[in-house]
């Protein structure tokens, strides 16, 4: 590729936890999949683009490598404290590329349309430094403490997004300098290029690539992306399944992929999570694909053992084979012990990955049998679920 080699650097560094929840906001769901996932396939699947390296925060390692499975990136950095330090890691980390141009850009901005990232990249031919913003609409208040002390002049005031592109060596340098000279905390990288005196050109961003930042702008990426995705699949399906596994001597079982403590642990050929079996088997009726002992027969011994979720993770290919989608989950556990309640948080978590599902499309429930039954003479587990799967 040589020297027009354009590489971009997807800064994830950062926890995230003001958008809440239970993981940082630029793993949590929209349409789904992982914010970072939509992120980074923008910048894959651009054909200006050569390299695209991801900037992650420490001990991010497996939900990157979760979050972005199917796609094929070069293995992530760590950051650094700040997203200053996160960024220049990043910057360094694609050298071995030889990168003309590189476009800096936030995870949590998932919405960067190609003609933006097309107008970045062609701008650098013009500007050492480009960054897109939008002009500022509002009226404009300088309040220290809350009290207003004048009104600032709007007209020539944007509010910068990302990508903000770069010619590669002047922002290597630029970043060198910033360290050099222990400048800290410059919150994007237009602001390294201005104080090494870089020239920067500010050209037209768009509406739609706004930064994910709280719970709520989340929740609304979400409802957005999803009910257009449903909107394109009309074929609604609904599927159930049941399934029992028998106790035996232990001391916890498995339920939705959580290992819960007890007396007892479950029966079974793979790791009996009679949960997950169900909703598989939910699943797979709802396309019609038989039921999980179809492919995966107990009388194979390569799935002695085998961790439950490579039988949803199979049921779910299936259905994304067919274009399809799940709408919702609704599990119904039967046990008399150990209680499922408190455990309820860590299932929705681990499932709704899996699942492409939000913790609002899933719904884990428990109940006793009153002591009736085999159930209730706590001889094993039962679980039923039903979904909606939504088709071409
Ligand atoms: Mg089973």
């Amino acid at each position: 590729m040589g020297t027009m080699t354009v590489a971009a650097v997807i800064v994830a560094g950062g926890s995230g936890l003001r958008a809440g929840g239970e993981r940082p906001k630029q793993y949590q769901l929209i349409g789904g999949k992982p914010v970072i996932w939509w992120t980074c396939r923008a910048f894959l699947g651009h054909p200006a683009v050569g390299h695209v390296q991801a900037v992650i925060g420490t001990g991010h390692e497996e939900m990157f490598a979760a979050a972005t499975e199917g796609l094929e990136m070069a293995p992530p950095v760590i950051g650094g404290a700040t997203r200053q330090d996160s960024c220049r890691i990043g910057i360094e980390a694609v050298a071995r590329h030889k990168p003309a141009k590189v476009l800096i850009h936030d995870a949590a901005r998932p919405f960067a349309a190609p003609d933006l990232i097309g107008d970045v990249v062609g701008w650098l031919d013009r500007f050492p430094a480009v960054v897109p913003g939008l002009p500022v609409a509002e009226t404009l208040k300088f309040a220290p403490g809350g009290i207003v002390t004048r009104t600032v002049d709007r007209a020539a005031i944007w509010s910068a997004q990302t990508p903000q592109g770069f010619h590669y060596d002047s922002i290597v340098s630029a970043y060198r300098k910033a360290e050099a000279e222990k400048t800290q905390n410059l919150t994007d990288d237009a602001s390294v290029a201005e104080q090494a005196g870089i020239a920067v050109a500010m050209i037209p961003g768009r509406l739609e690539n706004r930064k994910l930042t709280t719970a709520e702008d989340i929740r609304i990426a979400d409802q957005n992306m999803t009910a257009s995705q449903y909107q394109s699949l009309p074929d609604v399906r609904v599927g159930q399944g049941i399934d029992i596994h028998p106790f035996w001597e232990g001391t916890a079982v498995t339920l939705c992929g959580i290992v819960i403590p007890h007396s007892h642990s479950l029966k079974g050929h793979s790791d009996a999570d009679a949960a997950m079996h169900a909703l598989t088997d939910a699943i797979l009726g709802a396309i019609g694909e038989g039921d999980i002992g179809v492919h995966f027969p107990p009388s194979d011994p390569q799935w002695k053992g085998v961790a439950s979720r490579v039988f949803l993770a199979r049921a779910i290919a299936l259905l994304e084979d067919r274009g399809g989608r799940l709408a919702n989950a609704d599990i119904t556990i039967l046990a008399e012990a150990p209680k499922i309640a408190p455990h309820v948080p860590a299932m929705k978590d681990y499932l709704s990955p899996l699942l492409r599902l939000g913790h609002d499309r899933i719904a884990i429930k428990a109940t006793t049998t009153e002591r009736l039954g085999a159930i209730g003479r706590r001889e094993g587990i039962m679980a039923f679920a039903t979904v909606t799967v939504r088709l071409p």
